[in-house]
């Protein structure tokens, strides 16, 4: 089924590809495509949300919105099909997530153009959540039954104990996830969960519905159960609270606001959670490092998806020695940037997501600037390239009184801070109370990993902005402090979806005096025992 068509009567449907396809005048996605997709959704409310694109501001979809009713729904029949996809061999839950890394690089046009219209980001951001759920898929269709293994532990009498560790999923896992990565997003976590013999419930954002829903019918195709990937739709008050209310573990990605919530709910239930929040990311520049390859990924680090990424760089901390440098190629690679709303290849930036994320980067650039701060590139928005396009920008002269100085922006706004010592750089880093990502610029990697080490973030990138970490699968992510709670990715992302079980089998001899032992000549015994034990050198 082809995604797209023109509303306005015109009978040729346009390709997403079509180099004439100006997708700001009044396409829209093929209403039968829509249903498709939302299908699947359990929403017996009757009410829809509009959904409007922001490469056009034009109605995309009507979104059906679930009631608290159908969260309880989601979850029993989520529920009923966890218990026989536990007992599905590890092997054939490996295999559907190999089938899905297929299908999402065989799919991976449409894919992306969903993306593109329900979030306006440029089509090479867009093509980086296909290729991270592929990976993941892979990372996890390998190791999943390595990570997940029973383990041996030592028993408390050498030889006649013998205890295993078994690793039992949770049970119904409630996936509440943002925008921003709308496709990506709404699968890593929950990837990690289904191979661990888990159920998913998913609540993705009301504006990235589509993605979300496409994902989970490619987990269908894949050999996802449908019933064991639910999906529900509605205000994050209500129906995530409903969420929190019926999992068994939540993983929550989105702001450290909304985190803190979703943490005391699950606190009430004395359930798990993980929790990925935001961040204040810093990049610093060392005083040997190459500049070009700096000021390279510096662009990455901040305009990537118009800054709206977690991982994304808002302060940049460089040396003396280099600063000016590295701002002039800094400046003028920003400034070479193509800026686009088109499904095309070829643009560097898109525009922001909402009017509510224009008007956050807008009011931290004015207030920046009406502050004292400099503008060295951008600093406006460009409604001539899209309703909510914002220019690149790179700020000097930012102060604690400014609210881009703490503050997430989630936008392509970034600053600038010279240093002379790289201990007070490394302290300047790791104010705030974040601790998401940061990146080290040197061409001594050796020192920079020194450096790394005494950042307060869960992820470092040497020589690189932020894919170096995001994408090596093995290494746990994740953030410190206020930008969250446990990780996703590595041994780490699958485990925290278990429960630990310990089973000691026990031969031989029991517990307690044998042989018509007294309690006292035992007590003696398992003195001398315990003597002799620690003398072995035992733990
Ligand atoms: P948000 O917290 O407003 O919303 C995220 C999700 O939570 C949405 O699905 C929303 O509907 C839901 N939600 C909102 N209120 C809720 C409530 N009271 N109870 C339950 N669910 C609720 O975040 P956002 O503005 O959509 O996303 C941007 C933020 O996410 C930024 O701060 C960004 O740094 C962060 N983020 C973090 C990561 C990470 O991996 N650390 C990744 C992407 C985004």
């Amino acid at each position: 089924m082809s995604a797209h068509s023109n509303p306005a009567g015109d009978p040729a449907v346009v390709g997403p590809h079509d180099p004439e396809h100006d997708p700001r005048a009044s396409y829209a996605l093929e209403p039968e495509y829509v249903a498709a997709l939302t299908d699947r959704l359990v929403a017996t409310g009757g009410t829809t949300a509009e959904v409007r694109s922001p490469l056009n501001d034009a109605p995309l979809a009507h979104i059906p919105q679930s009631t608290p009713g159908d969260v309880a729904e989601a979850f029993g029949r989520a529920r009923r099909a966890q218990v026989a996809w536990a007992r599905t061999p590890i092997e054939e839950r490996q295999r559907a997530l190999l089938r899905l890394h297929d299908l999402v690089l065989d799919r991976q046009d449409e894919i992306i153009d969903l993306i593109q219209w329900e979030t306006g980001k440029a089509r090479k951001h867009a093509f980086d959540e296909p290729l991270h759920v592929a990976l993941t898929a892979r990372y996890y269709g390998r190791t999943a039954k390595r990570h997940l293994a029973t383990s041996r532990r030592p028993g408390v009498v050498p030889g006649l104990t013998r205890v295993d560790v078994n690793r039992v999923p949770k049970g119904v896992v409630g996936i509440i996830s943002p925008w921003n990565y709308p496709f990506d997003l709404a699968l890593i976590d929950g990837i990690a969960a289904v191979v661990a013999g888990n159920a998913v419930v998913a609540k993705p954002d009301a504006q990235t519905m589509l993605s979300a829903l496409l994902g989970a019918e490619l987990l269908e195709q894949a050999g996802i159960p449908r019933e064991l990937w639910q999906v529900v739709a509605g205000p994050g008050a209500e129906i995530g609270g409903a969420i929190v209310a019926h999992a068994d573990y939540v993983c929550f990605t989105g702001s450290t606001a909304t985190g803190r919530v979703i943490a005391r709910g699950c606190a009430d239930r004395l359930i798990g959670c993980s929790l990925e929040l935001g961040g204040k990311n810093p990049l610093l520049v060392l005083r040997d490092a190459d500049v070009e390859k700096a000021a390279e990924g510096a662009v990455r680090a901040s305009f990537s998806n118009s800054g709206q990424l977690c991982v994304s760089m808002e302060r940049i901390f460089v040396a003396d020695q280099v600063y000016d440098r590295f701002v002039a190629r800094f400046v003028a690679r920003t400034q070479a940037m193509t800026l686009g709303s088109t499904l095309e290849w070829g643009n560097d930036m898109g525009p922001l997501i909402s009017q509510a994320q224009l008007d956050t980067v807008t009011a931290h650039v004015e207030d920046a600037v009406a502050k004292g701060a400099r503008v060295l590139t951008g600093g406006n928005a460009r409604p001539d390239l899209g309703p909510y396009f914002f220019e690149p920008t790179i700020l000097e002269g930012v102060s604690p009184d400014m609210a881009c100085f703490g503050k997430e922006t989630f936008g392509p706004v970034v600053s600038l801070y010279r240093f002379h010592d790289e201990a007070d750089a490394v302290d300047r880093a790791n104010g705030g109370e974040y601790g998401l990502n940061a990146s080290v610029y040197s061409e001594d990697r050796a020192r920079a990993r020194i450096v790394a080490r005494y950042l307060k973030c869960g992820t470092v990138n040497v020589n690189e902005a932020f894919a170096a970490t995001f994408a090596s699968l093995d290494a746990p992510m994740g953030g410190m402090r206020e930008s969250g709670m446990g990780r996703r990715q590595g041994a780490e992302g699958v485990l925290r979806y278990t429960e630990t079980q310990s089973v000691a089998t026990q031969r031989l001899i029991r517990f307690g005096p044998q042989f018509g032992m007294s309690d006292e000549a035992y007590a003696k015994l398992m003195n001398a025992n315990l003597r002799l034990m620690k003398k072995l050198g035992r733990a």
